[in-house]
């Protein structure tokens, strides 16, 4: 465990948080600056870096333990819906090293924004991409 990660020293007590879930493998947490009211993150118990060293016993329960938050914040707090969103690598967008699930709750034109330009590709720049990921994928 690094020592200066900071969702491991909420986990193990020494730093403050909002729990509202947990479970054996994961703690979610209210998010310290929310993208909108009730923003969560889901944090795995054991210091995994990101979604590509997770171990697989976690991820099988990630979704479940996602499943179980993102429907206790549509309850409590009356939300059109929820975004689920996981950050992996500084590309990415990830800021805090240690394997975590967003879920912030939507409401219809609330004005959060989480969009992407998108790109045209040509039917024969699909299949080339389709059939490079397909040569690579691994299941456990
Ligand atoms: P990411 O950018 O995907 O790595 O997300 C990290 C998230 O952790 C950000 O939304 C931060 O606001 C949140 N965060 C950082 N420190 C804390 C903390 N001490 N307690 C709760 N959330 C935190
Ligand atoms: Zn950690």
């Amino acid at each position: 465990m690094p020592e200066n990660c900071i969702f491991c020293g909420i986990i193990n007590g020494a730093l403050p948080s909002y729990p509202v879930y947990e479970d054996e493998h994961f703690l979610a947490i209210l998010d310290i600056s929310p993208a909108a009211a009730g923003h969560t993150v889901l944090i795995t118990k054991e210091h995994a870096e990101d979604l590509f060293t997770l171990p697989d016993n976690c991820a099988r329960q990630a979704l479940p333990a996602a499943k179980a938050v993102a429907a206790a914040l549509k309850q409590a707090l009356g939300c059109d819906g929820v975004n689920v969103l996981q950050n992996n690598g500084t590309a990415a967008g990830q800021t805090v090293p240690h394997f975590h699930i967003h879920l912030i709750p939507r409401y219809e034109s609330d004005g959060v924004s989480i969009k992407w330009k998108a790109l045209k590709p040509t039917r024969g720049e699909f299949s080339e991409m389709a059939e490079k990921i397909k040569s690579e994928i691994l299941l456990p």
